[in-house]
């Protein structure tokens, strides 16, 4: 059996909402600062209240396979529009969806969704580079913004998407479905909450094919994909470690890998590794690679008086997890469904995301300095926030 954490959860709860701590005038908000496991933004649904209207912008994989099915199942919001730039996706989609034309727009007539009363919610599905054009025209045109990961292609870019939001008055979430998945928030739990006494190391590792064996696909394309797998995957493992500590770390080392398939990494890198510091010398251990046919996707802790693990930590379905005490009895569910269930939610009683845009912008800043230490031969980074 593993320890129930549930007091010391409440515990913390309770205090972290009692507290302001500024520094600097800028609030020591949560996505710097760390989270607060628990069920703030889970959003069950409540039908009482108007279901939110999605338009997903791009019906690549991840639309097809993961949002655009997990939305016949939300209870806060449901796909009433789309943008794509293929007429035949566009008619598919209509058809297999029931959506009305009126909802249907391409990357050119996109801005006239301000007009329309359907689309309370952009979802920003694209190439990364692409990420930060259309959430800044959906801000103008005054819809709420979820943006996948990574945010933008570097600091400048997410911030300037942060900017445009907040300029605009409406809100901007990041696609971090792990925050509402019952594995990843249980190690929010075990570390922060120091379940097992203070957390003394992490490793994450997340490598994957993402290519799918061809040599055109954007995520090769250093100019659409900002980076290689640090961007894609290894963007998971640096979240990972944070909701461990519950605060950003102070500084990074890496590692470029070796290239062993040049033919593909002519532009990103085909791996990396980096080790990422925390207050009081905490080091967190981590990896990502695009050349790994056994796809590694993992994320351990260990603290003072036990450990814990998941495998698979960062995959859609099929987490497992493991502690010193024992199995991890807890549910896999659709997190695609949890996660906008609970964006839709914030964003309809105007309260900021448990993944707002400002997360996105504290974890650009964590990936630049890791490229940016791997650029100078495993050079210490200092990070400031
Ligand atoms: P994909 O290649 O399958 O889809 C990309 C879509 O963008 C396609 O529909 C394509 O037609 C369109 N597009 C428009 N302009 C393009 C251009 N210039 N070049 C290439 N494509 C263009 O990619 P995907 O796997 O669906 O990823 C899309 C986004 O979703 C990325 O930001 C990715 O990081 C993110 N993603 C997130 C998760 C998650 O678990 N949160 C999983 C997969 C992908």
């Amino acid at each position: 059996m593993e320890e129930n954490s549930q007091k010391h959860l409440a515990g913390r709860r309770n205090f972290i909402k009692g507290v302001g701590l500024t520094v600097g005038g800028t609030m020591l908000s949560s996505p710097l600062f760390g989270f607060i496991p628990g069920d703030m933004g889970w959003g069950e649904g409540n039908s009482k209240q108007k279901k939110l209207g999605i338009a997903l912008v791009g019906l690549g994989r991840y639309s097809t396979n993961q949002l655009a099915p997990a939305l016949q199942e939300t209870k806060n919001c449901y796909l009433a529009g789309i943008v794509t730039g293929s007429p035949s996706k566009a008619e598919a989609w209509k058809k297999k969806y029931d959506i009305p034309e009126k909802n249907i727009y391409n990357y050119e007539n996109f801005d006239k969704i301000a007009e329309n009363q359907d689309i309370d919610i952009v979802y920003v599905v694209l190439p990364i580079s692409m990420h930060a054009e259309f959430t800044i025209r959906a801000a103008k045109a005054k819809k709420h913004v979820i943006c996948e990961k990574p945010m933008a292609i570097n600091e400048e870019e997410a911030q300037r998407m942060v900017d445009a939001c907040n300029a605009n008055g409406v809100q901007l979430a990041i696609g971090y479905r792990l925050h509402f998945e019952p594995f990843n928030k249980r190690v929010m739990e075990l570390g922060q909450n120091e379940v097992f006494g203070k957390v003394q190391s992490i490793e994450a590792i997340n490598t994957s094919d993402m290519t799918g064996g061809s040599l055109d696909v954007w995520r090769l394309d250093k100019e659409r994909a900002g980076g290689g797998p640090l961007m894609d995957l290894g963007i998971y493992c640096v979240q990972g470690a944070i909701y461990t500590m519950g605060k950003p770390p102070v500084a990074v080392t890496a590692q470029f890998g070796e290239v062993t398939h040049p033919a593909y990494f002519r532009e990103v890198e085909q791996s990396i590794s980096w080790k990422m510091e925390f207050e009081e010398g905490v080091i967190a251990d981590c990896k990502t690679s695009y050349a790994d046919e056994n796809g590694k996707s993992t994320l351990e802790g260990q603290a003072e008086n036990g450990w814990w693990r998941l495998d698979p930590a960062y995959v859609y379905e099929g987490k497992k997890g493991q502690t010193s005490k024992g199995k991890m009895d807890l549910p896999n569910i659709y997190e695609q469904v949890r996660q906008m269930d609970g964006q839709a939610e914030s964003f309809r009683n105007n309260e900021k995301s448990i993944v707002p845009g400002e997360m996105g912008v504290r974890d650009m800043k964590i990936l630049m300095a890791i490229y940016e230490s791997a650029k100078n031969r495993g050079e210490r980074i200092e990070i400031q926030y």
